[in-house]
């Protein structure tokens, strides 16, 4: 179902789904098959007020639309046990969010079951082939390791069978992420994590790790290019050894998150999947949200004016609107562009500060993140918003195809 390569589109007002499939055809026509997976988390739908079924509607009149011939999935998107439910019906890809169980410690007799499970499996000191650094499976390290993660895991169990037996079928998609938390997995806990889930029998297709670095929100990675391109190749080493050694998913694959653009990364990513010939999960979030800010700026009069009125309420509403995100926002206030400033802007100017051009020196990566977190603001318009959309569709839609297609699907899968 879920193809080698394949790639995460939110879409929070679900207006989208034709023009972000459209990129999918175009990489088609290059002979790249890359799966669509519609993604859209509890606190999405809460925000915008919207429903898991609606993100399903969407997906099957885009491909149906446009007569998608390859698979496609609609992700429950960082759910947990607490808000899988509504997702069920709707949702044949689950993204099992075990963030807020890590640290919290297992029993001490099912720690000690699995400490003795990887001891006599495992030598102190394992080398994967290629991987800098030599494993350190002491009962020190594991029972560490252990203590952290082991919790997290026996939840994400808890979550799949749970999702397993309301579905009734096996006939879904799996992703356990982490990637929302303080600090990024180490090797060696990659490698245990990975045991742990083939020790609970959870049949993965995709992980979504933690990575070294900073993703901030729609806009570019920050952070050691050359020790991610090492840590992401080690990432996949090792996920290749625990398919192979652990029995697990031949095809599961890693999977890459965060609202961020990860522009400077993508060509790493590219060469390294393709060396290693690896597959990909990639999710992107609110993208698509601010291709339809562009979009609405570029169409001047009353779109361009609700566009305006967006920015200086999330001026004045920041503090409120960036706590929810702070590890994944960095915002220098100084270069925020003040209301009386904005009001004066015509559509371009707004559109060329918000695009993510790096090359275009009006680009402004402050004024995007805010209007990254606004997109609240944006459903409280509701149908004054959704409304333009509609008048302005096609030049929008341009917008959210072009985005897709040539920013992250040639660079990532394509070139
Ligand atoms: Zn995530």
């Amino acid at each position: 179902m879920l193809l080698k390569y394949s790639f995460g589109i939110g879409d929070r007002f679900a207006r989208q789904g034709r023009h972000q499939l459209r990129a999918f055809t175009e990489a088609e026509k290059s002979g790249v098959i890359i799966t669509p997976v519609w993604n859209k988390s509890h606190r999405e739908h809460t925000t915008v007020g919207s429903a898991p079924k609606e993100v399903m509607a969407e997906a099957i009149a885009a491909t149906e639309g446009l007569g998608w011939q390859h698979s496609y999935l609609v992700d429950a998107d960082h759910i947990n046990l607490d808000t899988v439910k509504e997702f069920i019906p709707h949702s044949n890809f689950f993204t099992l969010d075990v963030g807020k169980y890590i640290g919290k410690k297992a029993e001490e007799s099912e720690i000690r079951k699995f400490v003795v499970h990887v001891r006599t499996n495992f030598l102190d000191g394992l080398n994967i082939i290629g991987v800098s650094e030599e494993f350190n499976l002491s009962l020190k390290s594991v029972k560490e390791v252990a203590n952290k993660f082991l919790y997290s895991i026996q939840k994400a169990a808890e979550i799949y069978s749970f999702i397993r037996k309301s579905k009734g079928n096996d006939d879904f998609c799996i992703e356990i992420s982490m990637d929302e938390v303080e600090s990024p997995q180490s090797r060696v806990e990659l490698l245990l994590i990975l045991k742990m889930i083939s020790y609970y029998g959870i049949p993965i297709d995709t992980l979504a790790p933690k990575f070294e670095g900073r993703f901030n929100k729609g806009i570019d990675y920050e952070g050691d290019l050359s020790a991610f391109e090492k840590e992401f190749e080690d990432f996949l080493l090792i996920m290749d050894y625990a398919a192979e050694q652990f029995g697990m998913n031949p095809d599961q694959k890693l999977s890459i998150h965060t609202g961020s653009d990860k522009f400077s990364l993508y060509p790493i990513i590219n060469r390294l999947i393709k060396k290693h010939d690896a597959g990909l999960h990639l999710k992107t979030a609110g993208t698509t949200w601010l291709e339809e800010v562009i979009g609405l700026a570029e169409a001047e009069g009353a779109a361009l004016e609700l566009m305006k009125e967006i920015y200086i309420e999330a001026l004045h509403r920041f503090e409120e609107l960036t706590s929810p995100y702070l590890t994944v926002l960095n915002i220098n206030k100084e270069n925020l562009p003040d209301s009386d400033k904005v009001r004066s802007w015509s559509g371009k100017l707004f559109a060329e500060s918000i695009r993510h051009d790096q090359q275009n020196p009006l680009y402004n990566s402050d004024f995007r993140q805010l209007m990254h977190t606004a997109y609240k603001i944006a459903a409280k318009h509701g149908e004054r918003f959704t409304d333009l959309l509609d008048e302005h569709e096609v030049l929008v839609g341009e917008h959210v195809f072009q985005n897709i297609y040539k920013r992250h699907l040639t660079p990532l899968f394509i070139q």
